[in-house]
């Protein structure tokens, strides 16, 4: 069976946005925030962030730890299965996967927020099985999830030089929750969600899996 590509999963051939993409948009009464240039519909969200530009150009190697951002803001906006776009929402609960690094605290199961997205119940073995990123990784839980709130989006954060003529990459990786201001100069390319009522599921409960070896 072909190893399936998971549909929020980047590729090495895909183009980000360049630098020279971007303006700085400064209303009449506000602080000057990032815009794209040429603005596309959909580019921010409910919360006013602006969402990174991925151009997908097929070919390329599959990049299993890195994320296409408009894929990834999808799935986690309607709850798609991260392998196969499909709806991941169950009557008893979503599955979600996380990791428990042994260097790390146990997991506190009425603290999670992820950005990974769920994945529905037959997707569950085959990534647990074929992901790379998963397989070398033996502290991969699967959760059930009874309800999952968007909490945020995480990106680079970029402010505006001097002249307001160019943006500048100030801090990688920034978390933005939305109970708070948003930051005016951030490209979110990650979007969060908070788990409640979670249990840890066996996986091998989930599916019978024909190929499984003894
Ligand atoms: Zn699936």
């Amino acid at each position: 069976m072909p190893v399936p590509i998971p549909y929020v999963a980047a590729l090495s051939s895909d183009l980000p946005f360049l630098e020279s993409d971007l303006c700085i948009a400064v209303p009449r009464n506000g602080e000057p925030h990032i815009a794209y240039m040429k603005p596309r519909p959909g580019e921010r969200d409910a919360h006013g962030n602006l969402w990174g530009r991925m151009k997908r150009v097929p070919g390329g190697r599959v990049l299993f730890e890195s994320v296409d951002p408009a894929r990834q803001r999808e799935c986690m906006e309607r709850l798609l299965c991260q392998v196969c776009a499909q709806p991941a929402e169950r009557a008893d609960g979503t599955l979600f996967i996380e990791w428990q690094h042994p260097s790390e605290p146990p997991m506190r199961l009425d603290k999670l927020k992820t950005d990974m997205p769920p994945l529905c119940p037959t997707c569950v073995p085959v990534s647990l099985r074929h992901c790379p990123f998963l397989r070398h990784d033996q502290s991969a839980v699967v959760l059930r999830v009874r309800k999952s709130v968007p909490c945020g989006v995480a990106g680079t954060v970029y402010r505006a030089d001097l002249e307001l003529d160019r943006w500048i990459p100030s801090t990688h990786d920034a978390y933005s929750s939305y109970t708070k201001p948003r930051y005016p100069g951030m490209i979110a390319v990650r979007m969060f969600r908070r788990l409640r009522g979670v249990t840890v599921v066996d996986p091998d409960s989930l599916a019978a899996d024909p190929v499984r070896a003894p």
